[in-house]
């Protein structure tokens, strides 16, 4: 069976103490028998403080939100893989549309990104998605594919079996609107077949593919129930730690 996993996304909210009183209470509302593996993703600065509270306890993960395509130097501002994973978190989050549209990181950074996070030892969560125009030419398929491809595609067999990918349509982000299950369901089986014309059907049906977009407890459900949705990226509801885990527990 694939793994389940919900990530949280807290994007640039919580200060150092917010942050650390957020994930504690996350930890100590979790049972530790939840129905999906829980990620938070927060900024840099509370990747230490966390690694060292919560990374590992009730089966909780943290990830970073980006990391640089370079691997050190003079890249004043930048945070490499390497560091990210030296703090003891495993986890990183790359190419989320806010970082796609803001800092115009392209599909060709995002591959590189890809191999330093892996030769780091870090799980990446890969997030692709179309603009809403794109999804009214309906050409989306297209789109969200070719980022698969320019980002994925040199992947060897062994480093794509340890990445995560999240279909977040950028329509449906912080917006309220979320895509319907449907919707959800027939993005998720067409990059899935992707996947699968590259590496094998049978990697492919391992890689688990998140959902993200206005998920919320009260929609959780019914977006999970989608045979290709392994789960989901929270934005929004993340930074609530009850309505959180509701979707954690929603499968
Ligand atoms: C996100 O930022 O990844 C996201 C899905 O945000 P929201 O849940 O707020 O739409």
């Amino acid at each position: 069976m694939r793994k389940k996993i919900v990530a949280g996304n807290w994007k640039m909210n919580n200060d150092l103490e917010a942050g650390k009183k957020l994930a504690q209470e996350v930890l100590d509302k979790a049972t530790g028998n939840e129905e999906a593996q829980i990620v938070l993703g927060t900024p840099f600065i509370h990747l230490t403080a966390l690694a060292e509270t919560v990374v590992g306890k009730k089966g909780i993960e943290v990830a970073a939100q980006n990391c640089s395509d370079k691997a050190s130097g003079a890249y004043t501002g930048e945070t490499s893989a390497e560091m990210i994973k030296s703090t003891g978190v495993n986890y990183v989050i790359l190419g989320h549309s806010e970082r796609r549209e803001y800092f115009n990181e392209t599909n060709a950074e995002l591959a590189a990104k890809l191999d330093l996070a892996l030769a780091n030892g870090l799980t990446p969560i890969f997030c692709c998605g179309e603009p809403l125009e794109i999804r009214e030419a309906d050409t989306q398929y297209d789109y969200v594919k070719q980022q698969l491809t320019e980002s994925l595609f040199h992947l060897s067999d062994e480093d794509f079996a340890k990445i995560v990918i999240a279909y977040e349509p950028i329509w449906a982000i912080g917006t309220g609107k979320t895509a319907t299950s449907a919707q959800a369901q027939e993005m998720h089986a067409e990059l899935r077949s992707h996947l699968a014309s590259k590496f094998g059907q049978a990697a492919a049906d391992a890689c688990p593919i998140l959902y993200g977009g206005s998920c919320k407890p009260s929609n959780a459900k019914e977006i999970f129930e989608g045979a290709d949705v392994d789960g989901g990226l929270i934005g929004g509801a993340s930074l609530n730690a009850d309505d959180f885990l509701a979707i954690v527990n929603s499968f």
